[in-house]
């Protein structure tokens, strides 16, 4: 089995001439997307990442030369000026304009030089590169330096063909269009290929990653020639066939070799354990955090903040349903304008609670009354309150 080193350098190779290196990764729950993006991200930190030893802000750096072998295929390795400190490795300083001043300053980094001997590397942590909301993507965005790897744990959340209404999504869509300069290698994270919006998939992305089966993936790059499908997803669902729980992974593998996009496949042993609970951890924690958001208010409370919404909000209410496709209220509008914080803006509950919500309204209207038991759907509500809005229903 292939090792990933050289689809590495591939990539590193891509960022440096400026070409997008958005690669999507899918597969089933379970076959280990998750995994497989940490095992590649950290071990690109590994080879290209520095910590500088004056300052210790975190930069990439690629220090690697390439040579052909006899059989003409390409090597990367450190060359020896570099492993024996005959060169300088210097701090990155990145500038800011101050639009007050019209001055550049330094806003990161100290400029400072040193040997290859003193390299300090980036330690993997989950938090700083798995991103796990649009929030978080966005923060990242902002925040790492150029070259670092983003994993979009949940890309879904804003990748997604389906979600073209959502202000928030839109607004990343068009974030990503205008990062390049900063070169990251970003993962989107997505249970089939054909969820991810075009723009994303036949635009700006450049590799994708199938998980075919618990650690093995395949990779392909795409078709940079005149087409509207890109990966050629047709003919990768023709050459695999239909797969069941014991179909042979082998057999499967040499079909794929046929693809016109195939670049290589990939095993990616377990993560090492403490690795793995990192980011099981942080994960919790993010999905829990946004549980307790949820959670902590009643829903009287959501009643009084959408009513505050509706008379003082409305202009904005309004202006959201014009630009809406269809000029109707839709469950976007209604989580993120009517049931959101009016100071943070942030959204109170989830979509798909206020979905819950009016599902069970509109089987209680249907029953004209007759039956209260709709609100029994809803178990994570408040008893007590439950029943005031029964009676002055
Ligand atoms: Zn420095």
């Amino acid at each position: 089995m292939a090792n990933y080193d050289y689809f590495l350098h591939y990539v590193r190779r891509l960022q440096e001439n400026n070409f997008d290196a958005l690669s999507l990764v899918t597969g089933a729950k379970g076959s280990g997307k998750s995994s497989a993006c940490i095992a590649l991200a950290r071990k690109y930190i590994d080879m290209y990442g520095f910590v500088c030893p004056f300052c210790g802000i975190d930069f990439y750096k690629n220090v690697y030369a390439i040579k052909k072998d006899s059989l003409g295929n390409p090597q990367f390795y450190i060359p020896d000026y570099v492993k024996n400190d005959k060169c300088w490795i210097q701090c990155p300083e990145n500038r800011e304009l101050d639009l007050r001043t019209g001055q550049k300053r330094i806003v990161s980094g100290c400029g400072h030089k040193f040997k290859y001997s003193q390299r300090k590397k980036i330690v993997w942590q989950a938090q700083k590169q798995i991103a796990y909301s649009n929030e978080d993507v966005i923060k990242k965005i902002f925040s790492l330096p150029n070259f670092s790897p983003i994993i979009c744990d949940e890309a879904i959340n804003f990748a997604s063909s389906l979600d073209f209404a959502k202000t928030e999504s839109k607004e990343l869509k068009k974030l990503f269009t205008v990062i390049r300069p900063k070169r990251f290698w970003v993962f989107f994270l997505l249970p089939e290929l054909g969820w991810c919006d075009a723009r994303f998939r036949e635009g700006m992305s450049s590799f994708w990653i199938r998980m075919i089966d618990r650690g093995e993936g395949i990779l392909f790059e795409k078709d940079k020639g005149i087409t509207k499908d890109a990966y050629h997803i047709q003919k990768a669902e023709e050459l695999m066939g239909t797969v069941k729980f014991f179909s042979n992974m082998t057999k499967i593998k040499k079909n794929l070799m046929k693809h016109p996009c195939y670049f290589d496949s990939f095993h990616f042993p377990e993560l090492p354990e403490d690795v793995y609970n990192d980011y099981e951890m942080v994960r919790n924690a993010v999905n829990l955090q946004q549980k307790v958001a949820e959670q902590s208010f009643s829903n009287k409370d959501l009643g009084k903040v959408a009513a505050y919404n509706l008379l003082n909000n409305w202009d904005r209410i309004s202006v959201g349903v014009q630009r809406s496709r269809d000029l109707r209220l839709g469950y976007d509008i209604l989580t993120n304008e009517i049931f959101a914080d009016p100071l943070t803006r942030k959204r109170m509950v989830s979509d798909v609670t206020v979905r819950n919500w009016v599902r069970g309204i509109g089987d209680y209207v249907k029953s004209k009354g007759e039956s209260v038991v709709v609100f029994d759907t809803a178990k994570d509500e408040v008893v007590g309150e439950n029943v005031e809005l029964e009676v002055k229903l």
